[in-house]
């Protein structure tokens, strides 16, 4: 058997998802005309409390459209130095949108209210260039899967918008953050401007992410997302396989949270691992002892059918995710009390 804990983006749907693939009414979304994608657009709307929502092929998509309908050449985005739209989007502030960054060294990706208060330029200096935008990420994927304490968002979106800033959230798995903390969609749309969720994370839809707010940003959005190329034609089946994921693989994270507890307890009694980034939801990250041999562990497990890969010399990730199942889990103690 082969546990695959690489990323929570190898899973397959499932036999209902495809079913609810095959039968989704389709026509050409550039047209607006997609019922499937439509009604998507719609469900996400509701439940977020957001006037609009726009399917998009992919998270960076939906990130890389956020920063560049928020921005001008020139202005400034603030975000935590692990963001993803820093590390993963290749550069895409810059050539998407000509805009600067402003990276804060947060605590495990996540910033504060203060930490922001502190870089937000005087608009008046005319060295500087305009602070703009902040972005945070939710769960912070670097970060270990970390989760924001709510009352820190509210304090960050009240100094955004004090300096007329704009406020959007990287919630690629914002779902994992929703059900560890006990949060609600409805919060998260009033807290921030924009919003992006992906549906092929967690929630296990082979692709598509959605970008939600006003009617007006998501008009403008709908123009960027054509320019980016980003506009879909027949692709009513991939947004029912998206509706299918937020109608029923939420409340289900919570399993997967439960393996990624389990394999952090089975790795904190390993003599090799210095330390396991505390679990908060999906994704685990253990750090070896430095004169560890990293590669051949990794090999070697691999070997056994377990997948997963270092992020750095040291560490190592493991994402739990919907095709992990409790038999996995105690598969992989088996095979980890083969090494010490
Ligand atoms: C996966 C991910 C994205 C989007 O990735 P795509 O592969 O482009 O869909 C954005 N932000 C974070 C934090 C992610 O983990």
């Amino acid at each position: 058997m082969t546990i695959d804990l690489r990323s929570d983006t190898v899973t397959k749907p499932s036999k209902d998802m495809l079913d609810a693939m095959h039968q989704a009414p389709v026509g050409d979304d550039v047209f607006q005309e997609d019922p499937s994608i439509n009604a998507l657009e719609a469900f996400a709307s509701t439940m977020f409390g957001k006037e609009n929502a726009l399917f998009c092929p992919s998270g960076t998509m939906t990130n890389q459209i956020a920063i560049r309908c928020h921005t001008q050449p020139g202005d400034e985005v603030i975000c935590d130095e692990l963001s993803h739209i820093y590390q993963y989007e290749g550069g895409g502030i810059a050539s998407n949108s000509g805009a600067s960054v402003k990276l804060l060294q947060g605590d495990r990706g996540r910033i504060t209210a203060s930490m922001v208060e502190a870089v937000i330029h005087n608009p008046d200096d005319i060295h500087k260039p305009l602070s703009r935008l902040v972005v945070l990420e939710n769960t912070a994927n670097r970060g270990g899967g970390s989760c924001y304490a709510f009352n820190d968002i509210i304090e960050i979106g009240t100094v955004a918008r004090q300096h007329g800033l704009s406020f959007h959230i990287d919630g690629a798995r914002l779902f994992n953050a929703l059900v560890a903390k006990g949060e609600t969609a409805l919060q998260y749309g009033e807290a921030f401007d924009t919003i992006s969720i992906c549906l092929s994370k967690g929630l296990g839809a082979p692709v598509g992410s959605l970008l939600l707010g006003d009617a007006h940003f998501i008009k403008k959005a709908r123009r960027i997302r054509k320019v980016f190329g980003g506009g879909m034609r027949q692709a009513g089946s991939l947004a029912a396989a998206g509706l299918y994921a937020l109608q029923h693989n939420i409340e289900r994270l919570d399993t997967d949270h439960a393996h990624a507890k389990a394999i952090e307890a089975m790795l904190k009694e390993k003599s090799f691992v210095k330390e396991v980034v505390p679990v908060e939801t999906n994704i685990v990250i253990a750090e070896c002892k430095p004169d560890f041999n990293l590669p051949g562990f990794i090999s070697s497990m691999n070997d056994k059918g377990v997948l997963f890969f270092a992020i750095s010399p040291t560490r190592f990730r493991m994402v739990t995710h919907l095709d992990i199942h409790a038999d996995m889990i105690n598969q992989l103690e088996d095979i980890l009390k083969q090494y010490n």
